[in-house]
């Protein structure tokens, strides 16, 4: 065994043993950084064993068949069966079933199952940068966050972060833009956002925080009775396919259009030691089957969307726009969130001067094409 052989095993053997002896409180002793890389992998491929399947234990945040997100993981867990030849298997665990929902990050991360799907921005409590990789206020749509991601180093960034957690991101699919949502009353200037009750989550929270709005968190299961009796003013949720299944429009009959998460991604993330030790043939499926679920996923919501908002026209909902001064004052709030949580920071600070950068390019072509062809068609 020549050394660079022999470090190979040796750190897949500590990795082996820190994850399988992992426990509460040796947690924190791990040293993420010396499990194996998946350069180092594809540096020494390993490959299909014909007669041995390979099972994945992939956790979701969302309940079993939830449209579109829950759906489409399970549409991906079967084109990898169908094109592995059966030989890689996606064991799919719906939120609760074996990890609560918002604890799929960490049990991924100490190896309890082997990859989650979810929202990075679920876990900014870890770091606020991953607030970037779900979308930003008046910020990307989902062709402009896929092209920062695959084309202007935000995939890159994403990996690097995650890779400190013993974690493999891939794009997992994307809303695209998103409702500001259901108002119980109209919104007729910033003076009516004033103290108003607001569920809403992220950067967008955060926002709405500093321009008055009181945000609330609450489960999925509590929005709706909440809003019945006036415990919240209002709620966003996603976009008409979605939020009809809600049934918002019953108590909050006012529907605004948002610029709060205007391309928000989802993600499939892998545990780095479970996704090293996959064979070549199967990480190039998954590869594969991930990029499908991507963009199919966008178009579902597109498609259902298209079909729930004519549904909601027709049942009376009052669509609107936020007025201008409230517009204003989200800009201007977005401007002190980005610069108070870049200054407390460096990760932040440095995933948003990338997507700084391409949003301004971006801002351009869209102006000159999409901008352009949306008004005049
Ligand atoms: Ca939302």
């Amino acid at each position: 065994m020549n050394r660079r052989d022999f470090l190979t095993t040796a750190t897949a053997a500590s990795a082996a043993l820190a994850l399988g002896g992992c426990n509460e409180n040796n947690r924190q002793a791990i040293d993420y950084s010396k499990h194996p890389q998946p350069k180092d992998a594809q540096s020494k491929r390993v490959h299909i064993n014909k007669n041995k399947k390979t099972i994945i234990k992939l956790a979701t945040s969302w309940p079993a068949h939830f449209p579109i997100m829950g759906t489409g993981v399970e549409k991906f867990a079967q084109r990898v069966k169908d094109v592995s030849g059966g030989s890689l298997e996606i064991k799919l665990y719906p939120k609760n079933v074996l990890v609560p929902a918002l604890a799929v990050f960490d049990a991924c991360s100490s190896g309890q199952i082997d990859a989650f799907h979810s929202g990075p921005y679920y876990w900014k409590g870890k770091n606020s940068a991953f607030s970037l990789y779900s979308g930003i206020p008046f910020g990307f749509t989902a062709e402009e966050i896929n092209s920062w991601m695959l084309y202007g180093g935000g995939l890159d960034l994403w990996r690097e972060q995650y890779a400190k957690y013993n974690l493999h991101p891939f794009l997992g699919g994307n809303t695209n833009i998103q409702m500001g949502g259901w108002f119980r009353k109209p919104i007729n200037s910033l003076a009516d956002m004033q103290g108003l009750k607001m569920r809403i989550p992220g950067l967008g929270g955060e926002v709405f925080a500093k321009m008055g709005v009181n945000p609330i968190l609450l489960p999925a299961g509590e929005i709706y009775t909440s809003l019945e009796r006036g415990v919240i003013d209002a709620t966003e949720w996603v976009g008409p396919a979605l939020d009809i299944k809600m049934g918002f429009y019953k108590v909050a009959p006012y529907y605004y259009s948002g610029w709060h998460e205007p391309g928000s991604i989802l993600e499939l993330t892998f545990n780095k030691y479970s996704w090293s030790k996959l064979a070549f043939e199967h990480q190039s499926i998954i590869e594969v089957a991930s990029s499908e679920m991507n963009a199919n996923m966008t178009y579902e919501f597109h498609a259902q969307n298209i079909v729930a908002l004519q549904k909601l026209k027709e049942l009376d909902v009052t669509l609107l726009q936020f007025p201008q001064d409230v517009t204003n004052a989200g800009k201007k709030a977005l401007k002190e969130v980005i610069e108070e949580l870049s200054a407390k920071n460096k990760d932040f600070e440095h995933v948003y001067s990338s997507i700084k950068k391409h949003l301004q390019l971006s801002k351009g072509w869209s102006d000159t094409s999409l901008r352009y062809f949306l008004n005049v068609r």
